[in-house]
């Protein structure tokens, strides 16, 4: 197989200390959250490796994420939440997943479920407290709640959890943390007015975890600062807080031209040479993750040298300046160790660091270096 132009190096050590420093901030269990493949990590790899540094539970959007990660670590809790009417619940009670039940449709499907399964279920429900996303309203909550604990005294279901989600954690100044905090003690409430005692009663993602300790109750499900990303670079930078870029996205310079003053690059001739300077192409482009939102600003780093995407980001290319004394087959580093990071990418191109890792196409190899946990 051909070379390929571009590789994601993913450091597990780094990630191994992510969750130490995030563990640091809590004495609440830690799920640690791998959904969309790990932020685009790997989703074996880094489950693996955060089960080994000894994260309590895993969680994932969807059920047949969860199914994935169960054939590969059968021991650890696995907690899921996202499916369709219809879907294979049947299949994720018999994998022993912890399903998230949070609509009036999800009751009956569940109850159908556990009974074609033949075992107990276990669920979490989930609530809106104010995320208007997921989960019963409290106008939806006495209900289910009284058909849930009727499914749990005859041993259909097991209520393990009760959740929901914040939708505004990182603004620390915001009132609606605590507004969604009295809001969660309220159906916890309604709950217990049912008979229900979850054992698990969870709500605070990274910037819960960072900035809102009054929310961590039993468990937290902290995602984006095991990947050494920042939560809200404009409250706290991930290296302010301590965290270390886990995934470097990297390519190579295939070719080079020296650019006369006033030269037109790329599609569109968007951007024109200030000064004459030494242009290379490197072969990673939209295709692969890139965003062209982020033409003639994306910053890159070749030999130890900050630099830029000149003009528009191609399919599968792109043109930057060439720092002087570098050439073909230099490393370009994108994102990550010893480059920008991938907050900095989300400011060029009008997004936030989640989406950097995640959008990296699943064809660019995820390689994990060896001398690095796990291998
Ligand atoms: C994505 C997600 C998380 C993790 O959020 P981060 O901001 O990445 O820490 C936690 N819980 C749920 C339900 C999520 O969808």
């Amino acid at each position: 197989m051909a070379e390929p132009v571009g590789s994601a190096t993913i450091d597990l050590d780094a990630l191994v200390a992510n969750l130490a420093t995030l563990r640091s901030s809590t004495g609440a269990t830690i799920a640690a959250i791998v959904k969309a493949n790990a932020y685009g990590h790997g989703l074996v790899p880094v489950s693996r490796a955060l089960v080994e540094a000894g994260a309590d539970y895993l969680g994932v959007a969807q059920l047949t994420e969860a199914r994935e990660l169960r054939r590969h670590l059968p021991g650890i809790p696995i907690f899921t939440w996202l499916y369709a009417p219809g879907a294979d619940l049947v299949g994720g009670i018999g994998a022993g997943l912890e399903i998230s039940v949070g609509a009036p449709w999800a009751v009956d499907e569940i109850l159908v479920a556990a009974r074609h399964a033949g075992t107990v279920a276990p669920i979490h429900i989930e609530v809106d407290t104010g995320m208007a996303r997921g989960g019963f309203s409290p106008e939806a909550l006495p209900d289910a709640a009284r058909t849930l604990a009727a499914a749990q005294a005859d041993g259909a279901v097991d209520i393990v959890g009760l959740w929901s989600h914040l939708a505004r954690a990182d603004e620390p100044a915001s009132g609606e943390t605590g507004r969604q905090l009295e809001r969660f003690h309220e159906a916890h409430e309604v709950l217990r007015r049912a008979g229900i005692q979850p054992r698990i009663r969870h709500l605070a993602n990274t910037a819960g975890v960072l900035w809102h300790p009054q929310t961590h109750l039993d468990m937290v499900r902290p995602g984006i600062g095991l990947y050494g990303v920042s939560p809200e670079p404009g409250v706290a930078t991930a290296a302010e807080l301590g965290l270390r870029p886990v995934m470097t996205l990297s390519s190579t310079v295939v070719a080079v031209r020296e650019a006369a003053p006033g030269t037109g690059v790329s599609y569109g001739h968007t951007e024109r040479t200030q000064r004459s300077m030494m242009l290379g192409t490197v072969p990673l482009g939209y295709a692969d993750g890139i965003p062209r939102s982020a033409s003639s600003r994306g910053p890159v780093s070749v030999g130890g040298v900050r630099t830029r995407i000149i003009g528009r980001v191609c399919m599968d290319q792109v043109v930057i300046e060439l720092p002087v004394g570098t050439g073909p087959g230099d490393e370009v580093i994108f994102f990550g160790a010893g480059g920008p990071t991938a907050d900095e990418w989300a400011a060029a191109a009008g997004t936030i660091g989640y989406e950097m890792t995640t959008r990296i196409g699943r064809h660019i190899p995820r390689r994990y270096p060896p001398g690095t946990v796990g291998s």
